[in-house]
């Protein structure tokens, strides 16, 4: 006599806890493979999360499963464990996360030439020719120090490797990378980028150092092929490096040995749809899980990781020398607009630092964050505003392409020659983008050769990495763009660096935009000084009274951050309390803000019946852009003092929501970053 066998199996289905399937004759299913079932009418590919003999329901009930995909061995514990803990800790179904973060090839029903398609990802592509290997240099006593505190961690260990830019994190990830990979050689390593267009000198770096492993990626530039490649590729241990993009942080790694995470305080860790997670945290929580070392690498750490550093959770490595050791440390040099008079957008000291630094044939980055022309096109007879149609915002003027863009939801149209208001012919642009400052410099500048670096020139493939080539090169004089010139590239000729509009950052009432004005600057000005130039910043700005700058002047990432968390301490504010964010879109805000009132109505049931009443529910209110693509926005925040507490009520209040009959569209944020 056989015994009945029963399944669990986690479907994509939002909120739904895994479903009860029988097991068909004869199967062995095991725990991590994945199989097809009926969902409804549909049918699914989902997850086995647990095999039994018993059922809660009545058996005879219970519907057997399709098909069971056991051509792919089953993930591991530590994956399981992790997608659960993201699932129960963003409030999804654990479907929602173990599935929709599979490459599709893995979550999509089979199709009949499944194990064809199945053999051919197997097939190793990788060309093993082109890479000439490189011989790793001796490292500083700094260095080796932080190599030697990772390598010789037992068990779950976060460190934070603290080291201003250029002072060689690289080559300590390159070694801690090689010694991992001695000691164990069946070794997996997960190496998590905040943008891996942005970061092509990096990977080469990676592949030539390990030069006789397979490196493998996982990011969205990838075609769903390559990622079902590479992701299989890990599962199967065939690959023991993966580099790759907040995605990664989902890929089955069977012999994880240690994760890093380069630029870690970056918001591209954080998804900003569906489960909103961070995979910085994620990345932390899997290390634990696996109990291995985790290096968060920046020359900023985040304040959340900053307070683990200050509170002893995690160990902090500090790289205070310059690895190159002609670098220098750069002047800072404040400078006030409203005193020194701008011409074009410029004040005369900037003008003439740029002079002097292309007399001495030096290279110059002119820093701006904001693309396009202008930010707004305006009739200076009747005062219309170039709004986007569906948008609480502008539209941004494109002159390369003549167009009106809204940078919130992509509208875009023709720029019109009339002011469609009053029909005046001399519609005027009002502030500078990254491409009106390109004109202003060439006008100043006509024999300097320009070369602007942004979202908009660099949306062909390699695009960004040939422009980078070109100022490496020593074929630019004046650099121009956006943040993108600031990452992690190493200009040798650069000595001065001048920043323009930091002060819409520091005026925002977004807490956190301190915190991103600090990083964006200690990024920008690390630009400089690379190659024994002495170096020069320059910030145009109206608060140059502000501490943060005292703080840039002497390149402290810990005075800075110090201060900040000593003030969030007093007010109580993130990282020491917990918070989730509930949003709600709707055509007209007052849905929306019904609904949050709802919500907030039974958020505040359930905090009552918490012990020491210590959810504050705040009120409903609309967001700061509050329309984007017709869609009126609203939020509501919740504090808790700690992320259990949080934990708990959110359990119960999701599952309130859920019940709730609304036509409303809303989402949960836990460890929201914008509130
Ligand atoms: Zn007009
Ligand atoms: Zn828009």
């Amino acid at each position: 006599m056989s015994l009945d066998l029963f399944v669990k199996v986690a479907v994509d289905v939002p909120g739904l806890a895994p479903l009860s399937y029988k097991v068909p004759n004869g199967e062995e299913p095991v725990v991590g493979m994945r199989c097809v079932v009926p969902v409804g009418r549909r049918e699914m590919v989902g997850m086995i999360v647990e095999v039994s003999q018993h059922c809660e329901y009545d058996p005879s009930k219970v519907k057997p499963y399709r098909q069971l995909l056991s051509e792919v061995s089953p993930v591991n514990d530590e994956w399981l464990a992790m997608t659960r803990f993201a699932a129960e800790y963003y409030q999804h179904g654990w479907g929602e996360v173990a599935m929709a973060n599979l490459p599709s090839f893995f979550r999509a029903k089979p199709r009949p030439q499944y194990l064809k398609s199945l053999e051919r990802l197997r097939e190793s592509k990788r060309v093993k020719v082109s890479v000439k290997p490189d011989t790793p240099p001796v490292l500083n006593d700094e260095q080796q120090e932080a190599v030697k505190a990772v390598v010789d961690h037992k068990g779950f260990g976060p460190f934070v490797l603290h080291g201003v830019t250029g002072s060689g994190k690289t080559e300590v990830y390159l070694h801690i990378m090689a010694e991992v990979l001695s000691r164990n050689p069946n070794a997996q390593i997960l190496f998590l980028v905040p943008e891996i267009n942005l970061t092509p000198q990096l990977q080469g770096r990676i592949l030539r150092r390990f030069a006789d492993r397979v490196v493998v990626s996982l990011h969205s530039g990838l075609s769903a092929g390559e990622r079902a490649r590479s992701w299989l590729a890990m599962h199967e241990c065939r690959a023991q490096i993966l580099v790759g993009t907040r995605m990664a942080v989902f890929a089955n790694i069977p012999h994880l040995d240690l994760i890093i995470v380069d630029e870690e305080h970056d918001l591209s860790y954080k998804a900003g749809d569906g489960i909103r997670y961070s995979a910085r945290d994620l990345a932390v929580k899997r290390a634990h899980l696996a109990k291995i070392p985790i290096v968060l690498g920046s020359a900023t750490p985040s304040i959340e990781s900053w307070a683990k550093v200050q509170s002893g959770t995690y160990r902090v490595l500090t790289l205070r020398e310059r690895a190159i050791k002609t670098a220098v440390m750069p002047t800072l040099e404040l400078v006030d607009p409203r005193v020194d008079k701008t011409h074009k957008g410029l004040c005369s000291r900037v003008i003439k630092a740029v002079e002097q630094a292309l007399s001495r044939k030096e290279q110059v980055i002119v820093f701006l964050n904001r693309r396009g022309y202008a930010p707004v096109l305006t009739c200076p007879s009747c005062g219309w505003l170039s709004t986007c149609p569906h948008c609480s915002t502008y539209s941004v003027y494109h002159k390369s392409n003549g167009r009106l863009i809204c940078h919130h939801c992509g509208w875009s149209a023709p720029v019109m020659h009339h002011c469609p208001d009053c029909g005046n012919a001399d519609l005027a642009p009002v502030g500078a983008g990254t491409q009106r400052l390109e004109e202003t410099l060439s006008q100043l500048w006509p024999e300097a050769r320009i070369l602007r670096i942004d979202r908009d020139t660099t949306q062909r493939k390699d695009s960004a990495q040939k422009a980078f080539d070109a100022v490496h090169a020593g074929e630019v004089d004046i650099l121009v763009g956006t943040q993108m010139v600031a990452k992690g590239h190493d200009f040798q000729r650069v000595s001065t660096v001048i920043v323009l509009n930091v002060d819409s950052q520091l005026a925002s009432a977004n807490p956190r935009s301190q915190e991103r004005a600090f990083a964006n600057l200690m990024q920008v000005s690390g630009r400089a000084g690379r190659a024994g130039l002495s170096a020069k910043i320059l910030v145009q700005t109206r608060f140059g009274d502000r501490p943060i700058f005292d703080a840039l002047a002497r390149q402290s990432y810990e005075m800075f951050a110090d201060a900040l968390l000593k003030e969030r301490r007093n007010e109580g504010a993130v990282p020491f309390v917990s918070q989730a964010l509930l949003m709600a879109d709707a055509p007209h805000i007052n849905q929306s803000l019904e609904f949050l009132q709802h919500a907030a109505h039974l958020g505040e049931r359930i905090a009552e019946t918490m012990p020491e009443r210590e959810i504050v529910v705040f009120d409903p209110i609309p967001m700061a852009l509050m329309r984007v693509a017709d869609k009126e926005r609203a939020q509501l925040l919740i504090e808790a003092p700690s992320k259990a507490s949080l934990n708990v009520f959110l359990r119960q209040w999701y599952r309130a929501l859920l019940e709730v009959k609304t036509n409303v569209h809303w989402v949960v944020e836990v460890d929201p970053m914008d509130v």
